[in-house]
């Protein structure tokens, strides 16, 4: 079930409001490849009242499975960071525009309605890496037995680029003389 906000009430006394939710990972219809260790997405919200839309700070703490991009091994990666959106009641030129500052701006449909699990379901989207690495230092496979390099070594012989940079080069010349 989706999670809605009926965001002109929460903050019909308030000029903002800070906010704690739980939102079911499964409920929020990500891609297929998408899972998580834990149940829930745990999101922590801080609406401004504004003039002409609502100003939200989002912070999202979940986990996502994902694959390596160099060793192809399954690992989890935290998400815990903080997205600025604003929601604005007026109707925006494109889908969605970035302001300044990095702030996302959104068209607000329906502000007694305001869909809390699509906004969570872009923000995780968002927050993927396009080339997920379990480790910075990932070794990755082996070009030759296609052995992952992070877990033994295969010992096999691969042509060192070294031989051919230009301080190999600078080296070799160097040591001639
Ligand atoms: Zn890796
Ligand atoms: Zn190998």
């Amino acid at each position: 079930m989706a999670v809605f906000l009926n965001l002109k009430k929460e903050l019909k006394d308030d000029q903002f409001i800070e906010k704690d939710f739980s939102v079911s990972f499964n409920s929020l219809s990500l891609p297929e490849e998408y899972s998580s260790d834990k149940k829930n997405v745990d999101v922590h919200l801080y609406i401004i009242k504004e003039k002409e839309g609502y100003l939200v700070s989002l912070t999202i703490n979940s986990n996502i499975k994902l694959e390596c991009g160099r060793c192809l091994e399954p690992f989890n990666m935290d998400l815990n960071e903080t997205s600025s959106i604003f929601l604005s009641k007026k109707k925006l030129d494109g889908d969605s525009e970035l302001h300044e500052e990095d702030l996302i701006v959104e068209y607000l449909e329906d502000e007694e309605h305001f869909n809390l699990s699509e906004l969570l379901r872009e923000e995780i989207l968002v927050q993927t890496p396009m080339k997920p690495l379990c480790d910075e230092n990932c070794k990755g496979l082996c070009p030759v037995c296609g052995g992952n390099k992070n877990s033994k070594q295969c010992g096999c012989e691969v042509e060192s680029d070294e031989n051919l940079s230009p301080f190999a080069k600078l080296r070799t010349l160097l040591e001639k003389k």
